[in-house]
């Protein structure tokens, strides 16, 4: 019975970060040709890049429209920071529970915790870097856009 569960839990989780995927490709955040770079310059389009997420049914692969600022020699995202993983591997879902976890104890017993009770499976350095700061009230984003109602969870 035991495993049986476990076969069908995992199975689950899988069409879950499909399903999540799919829903996801929809809006790959391109925004134009060119984009404001948060420094008042403008950056350009360059192309897709996909970036892996981990979500709370798994890792999914978000493909998203990049950007690169010549002014500042730095490449952005602007689909990201609507779906809250703006230089982020956690999907807010995710840290949300990685939090949880980190709270209840080490670093390595949080990310066995979630393995065992949710499939999620995170690496002790992982678990320690996304807790960090410890934020059990993460304040509103002040930015905007159209995505940001659709947060990855
Ligand atoms: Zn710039």
């Amino acid at each position: 019975m035991e495993a049986a569960g476990a076969v069908i839990r995992a199975g689950m989780l899988q069409a879950g970060c499909g399903m999540l995927a799919r829903l996801l490709a929809a809006d790959p955040g391109y925004r134009g040709p060119r984009v404001p770079c948060g420094q008042g310059h403008e950056a350009e389009f360059v192309s897709c890049r996909d970036k892996v997420t981990g979500t709370v049914p798994g890792p999914v692969t978000l493909t998203r429209a990049w950007y690169h600022c010549a002014a500042c020699g730095h490449g952005l995202a602007p689909g990201d920071a609507g779906l809250g993983v703006a230089g982020q591997a956690m999907s807010p879902g995710l840290r949300a529970m990685n939090d949880q976890a980190a709270a209840a104890g080490p670093f390595a017993k949080a990310a066995r915790l979630l393995e065992n009770l949710a499939g999620v499976r995170l690496t002790a350095k992982r678990a320690e870097r996304a807790a960090e700061p410890a934020a059990p009230q993460r304040p509103p984003r002040s930015g905007t856009g159209p995505g940001r109602s659709r947060a990855a969870s």
